[in-house]
């Protein structure tokens, strides 16, 4: 039966009867996109400031990404790193080419959890030390490895005891770090831009402090930038802004221009990796290896990391001259945005969703938009208008 002969109750009921039960959903079917619009089952057009949590920064519907899937899907799609192969040959170059020359290594996975997972464990063997230092309202997956990172407590308190070892200070306070990360850590992770924990820039201070400590006391600095790159701030990478260099950068989310694919990019300090130590079937398969390839080169053929920045800063500006006793506060960097509110946010993303504006929460209080970098002057205008009828 093809999907766009069924009812949108219908897809809905199917849904309902088989779902996990893990998800709120909004009862809004998406059947199509193209740029940084969706479509509903009913026809329906939104401007997407969900963007795919993250993972659509290219724009849907992108023609160079799904032509390398097709071409790549014919050709060679399973090709596990028991042998070489010529498309994840052409990704290791590429990453080369956009990361500093210090990251010079990278393991391929298949998710942000996946990559902090690799990450905290290549830390652990690294180092030989077990402490991970991390930061309160840090967002870093929801594996048992990454959720010991993740703060939030309504992802953790189902399910500990949690691994051991770790520790979180309060973000942007430099002065609780020197305590924090002692002769026994082994890495501190942090994401320079706070996204799901609502929106919350780090402080130069802060990331300066972090390195400072970690490089004085031989522990590793990892950076997860699992939503905050492929240009999502504004520049190709976060720390591009600061004056700090990872020793492990976490990668995943818009990587692959919306094929799954996760990465870690680790310095010569991790030093040699025990074989067979860590590993995945599917990481650096010639798929998701030619989406990657492809999505990377049109965000810079498209220079979208410029549009971020423009775009973005069109968005800050107009969120700001709404008047509403509503806002408590609007903060964010490139089209990362958030608007903190004084009430909770559901009221909020429903108005804009009626108003033709998906927009996606950050903790309870904090609506953001996280469109696709594709986003035009006429669409951020549109968000703009949507947002003042929801939050006037
Ligand atoms: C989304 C996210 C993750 C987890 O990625 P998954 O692919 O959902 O496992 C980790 N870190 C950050 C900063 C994220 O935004």
């Amino acid at each position: 039966m093809s999907a766009t002969l069924r009812s949108t109750t219908d897809l809905i009921a199917a849904e309902d009867a088989h779902t996990s039960g893990l998800y709120t959903k909004r009862t809004v079917v998406l059947v199509r996109g193209d740029g940084a619009t969706v479509f509903d089952s009913e026809g329906r057009a939104y401007v997407d400031c969900v963007g795919g949590q993250g993972t659509a920064n290219l724009g849907h519907g992108n023609v160079a990404v799904a032509d390398a899937i097709a071409q790549q899907a014919r050709t060679l799609a399973s090709c596990t790193e028991l042998f070489y192969n010529d498309r994840r040959a052409e990704l290791y170059e590429v990453l080369a080419g956009i990361l500093p020359a210090a990251l010079d290594r990278v393991f391929l996975c298949n998710s942000g959890a996946e990559a902090v997972e690799g990450a905290l464990k290549f830390a652990r063997a690294a180092t030989k030390r077990t402490g991970i230092v991390a930061a309160m309202r840090g967002f870093h997956g929801k594996t048992m490895g990454a959720l010991s990172a993740t703060w939030g407590p309504e992802y953790r308190d189902l399910f500990g005891p949690l691994v051991p070892g770790f520790s979180h200070v309060p973000f942007n306070k430099p002065e609780a770090l020197d305590a924090a990360i002692t002769a026994d850590t082994a890495a501190f992770i942090f994401e320079l831009v706070q996204g799901e924990g609502g929106v919350r820039p780090a402080t130069r201070e802060f990331a300066n402090e972090a390195a400072r400590l970690c490089a004085e006391r031989g522990a590793l600095l990892i950076v997860d930038e699992v939503q905050t790159g492929f240009g999502r701030t504004g520049t190709l990478f976060a720390y591009e802004q600061y004056e700090i260099l990872p020793d492990l950068l976490c990668l995943a989310k818009s990587i692959a221009g919306g094929m799954p694919m996760g990465a870690i990019a680790f310095s010569r300090k991790v030093g040699e990796l025990t074989k067979r130590s860590h590993s995945s079937t599917f990481g650096g398969n010639p798929l998701a290896c030619a989406a990657a390839i492809a999505a990377i080169g049109e965000l810079r053929r498209l220079d979208l990391a410029r549009n971020a920045r423009e775009r973005g800063a069109q968005l800050i500006a107009g969120l700001r001259a709404i008047r509403s006793n509503r806002i408590r506060e609007v903060r964010g960097l490139g089209l990362l945005v958030g608007v903190e509110l004084k009430e909770n946010a559901a009221g909020a993303l429903r108005a804009l969703q009626d108003e033709g504006v998906l927009a996606l929460g950050a903790g309870p209080t904090v609506v953001r938009f996280l469109p696709p970098l594709v986003i035009t002057e006429t669409e951020i205008d549109r968000v703009l208008a949507a947002s003042r009828k929801a939050l006037e």
